[in-house]
Parts: C-alpha cells; structure tokens; sequence
C-alpha cells in the first residue's frame, strides 16, 4: 500500500514532519465505530484507538479523527492494533450540528459538532430527476460544500425518466454559477465517466443526497461491482428504503477515493455565514444596493431586493428560502457562542489543575 493511493498530499506530509520521528507513521482513518477506528497505513490495516494523551488533550467532540482524516499513529508490533497519537489539520471537513444530552436544543440544550468526514475534495450533490429533484434542495446542498471547503458538482441522476433535462439543468446554473452540471443516469451506465473525471487519483470524493437518488448506485457503477446494497424506490413517495451502509472510504480502480458514511447522506447545516453569502450572492449584491444599510427587505424605501422580487428578476421563493436559512444561522451562532465561552473556560481550568499538581511535586520533593 502506497499512501499516495490514499490521498496523502504536500499539505499533510508538512504537517506530518513534526511526527516524522518517535515511530510514528502516517495513516487515514476510514471506518469509525464507537471510539474504535479503522485505519490504512504503509503497513496495511489497523484498528486503533486514541492515545490517552489525545483523550486528555481534546476539547470538542470535532477534535477526534473523523473518516477521511490524517493521522499520526505507532502500529504495536506483531499486532493488528494501533495508537493514534495526533491528528493533522483538515483541508477540508463537513459537519454537523449534533445536540448532546440534556436534549431539545430549543430550550437551552448543548450542541456540538460532529465531523462526518474529512479531506474531501470533491462533493457530488445528487438528486434524482423523478420526483425528488427540487431546486431549493439543491441550494441548501450548495451551501454546505462552500463550506466544507471541498468543490461541488451538481449531479442529476435518472435522467432516463426525465422528459426535460435540458430545463432542470438551465435552472440550476442559474443558482450554481461555475459549478458543473452533470446529467447522469446510473441505471443505464450514461455519464459515470463524466463523474470520474471530477475524481482524479489521489483525490477524495464524497456523495450527498437524499436517500432513494441512486448514490449507492453511482458509486457502484465507479466500483465496477455491486459493493454497497442499493434499494429498491418505494412507488409511493419515490424515497428509497433506508439501507445500512457503515462509514468507509473506498479506493476505486481509477485511483480515486469516495468517503461514503451514513451521516453525510442527510447533513444539517453547521458552518458559518460564509456559504450562504456565496450561495445567495446574488441577493447579497441586491442588498448592497438597498438605500439602508440595514434594510430588513421589508417595506423600507429604496429597497433594492423588493424591487427585484416585484420586476421578477429575484424568485420569491429563492428569496424566502434565503431568509429561512439566515434564521437557521442566527440560532446556531447564539448556541455556538456559548459552547466556545465553554470551552475555553475549560482548557484554562484543565492548565490550572496541571500547573497546581506540578507545584505539589516540586513542595513534595522539597524543590519548592
Ligand atoms: P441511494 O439511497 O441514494 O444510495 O440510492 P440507491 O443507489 O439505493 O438507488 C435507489 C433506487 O434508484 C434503486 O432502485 C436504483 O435502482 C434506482 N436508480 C438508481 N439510478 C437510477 C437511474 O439512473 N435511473 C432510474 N430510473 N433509477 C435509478
Ligand atoms: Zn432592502
């Protein structure tokens, strides 16, 4: 196993050189489960766990490996088994909002974040051209690959029961300015090579969408064999039966490599403001030209966005879908806050402690 297969890049062998001594060597993790980590490595496949230094030194839940990420490990000799000692910097993360216990995050109740996969490249959105496409959806979608950091590739996949692929495609490059679209249909075999260009050797992939649009499938068809169980298309609601599949990153025969896990087929939003602006730049630009810098939209005059929502040029329900996620943001960020405030307070509380215990020896010793 050669780690270039895996993704390993400049970026990381820079991050990796501070390890380089100590035994350590470099590995990705592609399976999680419960603490328990698969890894690949130069010297095969390991399971690993976290070292207890990591433990004691993590702050966050996001802190831990997540599938798709680097890290530095010592393989146990004559053993499967090894430690994970750090974990290198992402290029790129999708997360999401998880709310810890202590419940309803309405009323008060933590959030955290979780990483569901790491160092991707590149993000497939899919939606199917039956009854699932929706052109909202697909704005969300777009948000959460700005910012994740990997580059997105809308997807439309069956299209082998659409009449008019050439209108759906139209509407989306109206929204995804510069961001391909790609008219597929795994069912037949129709454009997967298109697909596989976007995910060169050495490259990560990853596939979001809503169950039932045929990512199994896709990724099958890249696979050259049926390796992930696909479902059959209930007729009534056209969503796919919920099929199990665990986190793995998977090497494809071209070189390339698809992070599929469970978590990111229905992500939630987390991140910052930076990809709604990105996504909705078009009514950010309207709104500069508002006569008040903090013009609501509302029924202030000289409002450059009204304007545009009654000429047509600005789609309402684009529009309203712009406000809804804004909400969305706004509520998460207050929450977010508070966790950080946390946090911090934590890490300085936990170097206290350990300044305070050093103290002791030394007074022990008789050194103080
Ligand atoms: P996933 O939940 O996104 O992984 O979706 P699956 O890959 O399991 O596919 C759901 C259903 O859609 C299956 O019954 C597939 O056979 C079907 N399907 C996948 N691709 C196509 C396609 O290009 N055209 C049509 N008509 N059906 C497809
Ligand atoms: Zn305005």
């Amino acid at each position: 196993m050669n780690i270039s297969d895996l993704g390993w890049n400049d970026f990381f062998r820079q991050n990796f050189e501070a390890f380089e001594s100590d035994d350590m060597i470099p590995a990705r993790v592609c399976r999680e489960y419960k603490n328990i980590y698969h890894v690949v490595s130069e010297a095969g496949e390991l399971t690993a766990e976290v070292s207890g230094r990591f433990r004691h030194e993590a702050l966050s839940r996001a802190d831990f490996p997540a599938v798709g990420d680097w890290v530095a490990i010592t393989p146990r000799s004559g053993e499967t088994r090894a430690t994970i000692h750090k974990r290198l910097p992402r290029q790129s993360g999708f997360s999401r909002k998880a709310v810890l216990s202590g419940g309803n995050p309405d009323s008060g109740g933590k959030t955290d974040e979780q990483v569901l996969a790491a160092n991707v490249d590149t993000v497939f959105l899919v939606s199917g051209l039956d009854g699932n496409y929706n052109i909202r959806r697909i704005e969300r979608y777009l948000t959460v690959a700005w910012d994740s950091g990997a580059a997105p590739v809308v997807v439309l996949n069956k299209a082998d029961i659409c009449p008019d692929i050439e209108a759906v495609v139209d509407e989306i490059d109206k929204i995804a300015i510069g961001v391909p679209v790609l008219a597929v249909s795994a069912a037949r075999d129709e454009g997967m090579d298109k697909i596989a260009e976007h995910i060169p050797a050495g490259k990560t992939a990853a596939f979001l969408g809503s169950s039932g649009v045929g990512k199994s499938t896709i990724i099958n068809r890249l696979l050259g064999e049926e390796r992930l169980k696909t479902s059959e298309v209930r007729a009534d609601d056209q969503r796919g039966r919920h099929t199990t599949t665990h986190r793995e990153l998977l090497l494809l025969p071209s070189g390339g490599i698809v992070i599929d896990t469970p978590g990111l087929r229905e992500i939630q939003l987390w991140d910052d403001e930076a990809g709604l602006s990105r996504t909705f730049a078009d009514i950010e630009e309207l709104a500069e030209r508002c006569r008040f810098r903090d013009c609501r939209h509302e029924n202030e005059p000289g409002c450059a966005v009204r304007e545009a929502l009654e000429n047509g040029s600005l789609d309402q329900s684009r529009f309203q879908n712009y406000l809804k996620m804004q909400k969305e943001f706004k509520h998460l960020k207050i929450r977010k806050d508070v966790k950080t405030q946390r946090e911090t307070y934590r890490a300085f509380d936990k170097r206290i402690r350990r300044v305070l215990k050093e103290k002791n020896e030394l007074k022990k010793k008789g050194l103080l």
